[in-house]
């Protein structure tokens, strides 16, 4: 049975653009009969907070996704990483990396799609003397050192092939603060949960490769990958926050549940006008075909 998921950092309120993808992988689960299940990506202490898992989950609630099971959430999954990041040590595929923040972002070296610089791979050799010596001066990330092709075929924006090594860099499993990389747990956490299917925003189309060389690496199973385009305003900016007409505080008070999901509906060439759409009648509505590829335009309500 397929199992699909979503799996939001709780750092504000819900928008729009969240709703639409809650509302995209609900129904690419429930329109083949599958499961669907909630975690909470809650690892970044700074700027997540116990406030927003809950009006995120009382907004899904709201929108009537209903979910399967308990929802996880990966504070609470500590142990799972650290099993995960000694294995990836045992197999030699972890370094200590002493590279600042600051100079990783001033360098040159071509940026990968999320902006960030593919890392050079500076501290890979350091050899182990001098490794010893830096570990004593400063806690240090963790890198999982990669190669080779990686190749996959997304169910909606097809084959993606990229070298590891120079297209998307060592990455880092553990943060120098001891807090676990996002790419570690979504993996470890994923293959836990027996997840079969993730759709999310084509924003994180290419850190699927570093996900898949994770799965390898662990012999874990890997889900399929399933990207939707991002919902953007008219002026080609990623909805964000900030834009109030798209917040759940903004959208609850004004619309009822099914004129949202209808909306979205509409935005993502599922129905010809916008109109009230009961996620009964969503499920025969939704097709991956009808899905545009390029980024959906948001037209206000
Ligand atoms: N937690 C991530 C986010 O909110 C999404 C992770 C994923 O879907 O793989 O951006």
């Amino acid at each position: 049975m397929k199992v699909g998921r979503f799996a939001p950092s709780p750092s504000g309120r819900m928008h729009l653009g969240n709703v639409y993808a809650a509302l995209l992988s609900w129904l690419s689960a429930r329109s083949s009969g599958g499961r669907w299940i909630v975690r909470i990506e809650d690892l970044d202490r700074q700027r997540c907070r116990p406030c927003y898992s809950d009006m995120l989950l009382d907004d899904i609630r709201w929108l009537g996704l209903e979910w399967d099971g308990e929802v996880v959430r990966q504070s609470e999954r500590t142990a799972l990483y650290e099993e995960a990041f000694s294995a990836l040590s045992n197999e030699g595929l972890v370094y200590p990396c002493f590279c600042r923040r600051a100079d990783l972002l001033a360098s040159s070296a071509p940026h990968s799609s999320d902006g960030i610089p593919v890392y050079s791979g500076k501290c890979r050799n350091i050899a182990p003397l001098e490794r010893n010596a830096l570990m004593e001066k400063r806690a240090p990330s963790w890198r999982v050192r990669v190669g080779g092709i990686s190749e996959f075929e997304d169910g909606h924006y097809g084959a993606q092939r990229i070298l590891l090594e120079d297209d998307f860099g060592d990455f880092v499993v553990r943060r120098a603060d001891g807090n676990f990389a996002y790419q570690l747990a979504v993996v470890v956490d994923d293959a836990d949960e027996g997840v079969t299917e993730v759709v999310r925003g084509r924003d994180l189309l290419a850190s699927a490769h570093g996900q898949l060389f994770l799965y390898r690496a662990l012999s874990l199973p890997a889900p399929s990958f399933s990207h939707i385009p991002l919902l953007v305003s008219s002026d080609g900016r990623r909805l964000s926050k900030r834009e109030r007409d798209v917040d759940m505080e903004f959208l609850r008070s004004r619309f009822t549940p099914e004129f949202v999901v209808g909306k979205i509906l509409h935005m993502c060439g599922f129905v010809e006008e916008v109109r009230p759409v009961a996620l009964s009648e969503a499920v025969s509505l939704f097709s991956w075909n009808a899905l545009p590829s390029e980024d959906i335009v948001f037209r206000p309500f």
